[in-house]
């Protein structure tokens, strides 16, 4: 699917007020699991249409009088700034709980009693936490549409959705593209996202990773059963020349036991100009982040250094999916 062909259908169900959004409304986004592709389609017209009205008028009073709950147990610079400003700009305001250490969290609160004390107050509620699941927990607990943030090692699911969005805008297409995943492919709920989101498509992937940090075999298990192709690596060098997508990720240190351990895999792949002159002439590099070396700052100027763009999407997104979740698009 193009971009161009999401543009048309999305062009076809809006202006805002289009039937279609109706079925996100109230909806939790806890796992990329829970979209087609249809969907998808919806999503993005929907998050194009935030981006020209960015661009147009700056910010706009869609979710005028909402308040979003924005609990973050892990840092986050990133996806809680993105929420935050799309709020903002949709006219909305935030509850922000960045430092749980300040809340009554660290009186011992159960993360249960958390959200249902949230929800008393607001209409949606963005949660990070540290365990996966716990987003699925929360959702239990609330009447308010509950969007995961990041669950562990488990899903980040909107995420997934701007990195879906990147790689149609800047490269026109999904179907029929190679994606390597590199990195930190065992604890990157990045990547266990996307790889999921993208099975959706006729892509063909590689997982390029320490042996230690290799793609859960679970995931690899559902992939293989959707018919993906799926071939695993220990050095880039066979899989970078046929690449269209390199999604970079960091050796995720916190999810370590042991601190050796980490050392011994920080540092495994580095991509730098040098090694970029293996790979093709159209294609993008897409990280993420934060990025702790695994990109050389040097290959930031090239023009398939697509992260920093990768950034700007997420506002978009995140804009799409709280009017659609709150029954605004
Ligand atoms: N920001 C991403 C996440 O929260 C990636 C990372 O932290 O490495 O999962």
């Amino acid at each position: 699917m193009s971009l161009s062909n999401i543009q048309q259908s999305a062009s076809q169900h809006l202006p805002f007020g289009d039937q279609r959004g109706a079925r996100f409304y109230g909806t939790d986004i806890l796992s990329v699991n829970q979209f087609s592709k249809e969907d998808l389609a919806y999503i993005f017209g929907v998050a194009v249409e935030m981006r020209e009205m960015v661009a147009r008028v700056g910010t706009f009073d869609l979710l005028k009088g909402k308040i979003l709950a924005n609990l973050f147990y892990e840092p986050s610079t990133r996806t809680s700034s993105s929420f935050t400003a799309a709020m903002e700009r949709l006219g909305g305001s935030v509850i922000p709980i960045h430092e749980v250490k300040y809340s009554s969290v660290s009186k011992g609160e159960t993360l249960p009693d958390t959200i249902r004390t949230l929800e008393c107050y607001a209409d949606v509620i963005v949660l990070r936490h540290p365990e996966k699941g716990a987003s699925a927990i929360a959702a239990k607990y609330s009447k308010k549409p509950i969007l995961n943030a990041g669950d562990g090692v488990g899903e980040h699911p909107t995420q997934a959705l701007l990195d879906l969005l990147t790689i149609l805008e800047e490269l026109g297409n999904v179907e029929n593209l190679t994606v390597t995943m590199v990195g930190d492919l065992k604890y990157g709920r990045t990547v266990h996202s996307l790889s999921q989101l993208l099975s959706l498509y006729n892509v063909k992937l590689h997982y390029v990773s320490p042996d230690i940090l290799r793609m859960p075999p679970e995931i690899i298990e559902e992939l293989n059963q959707k018919g993906i192709s799926q071939t695993e690596h220990s050095t880039l060098e066979q899989a970078l020349p046929e690449t269209d997508v390199l999604y970079v990720t960091r050796v995720q240190k916190e999810r370590f036991d042991n601190p050796e351990d980490y050392e011994k895999v920080a540092g495994a792949f580095i991509i730098d100009p040098e090694i970029m002159k293996a790979a093709k002439k159209k294609m993008i590099v897409m990280h993420p982040l934060p990025r702790v070396g695994e990109i050389s700052m040097d290959f930031d100027d090239d023009s398939r250094a697509a992260y920093f763009r990768q950034m700007e999407y997420g506002l978009f997104v995140r804009m799409a999916l709280l009017a659609l979740v709150l029954g605004k698009a």
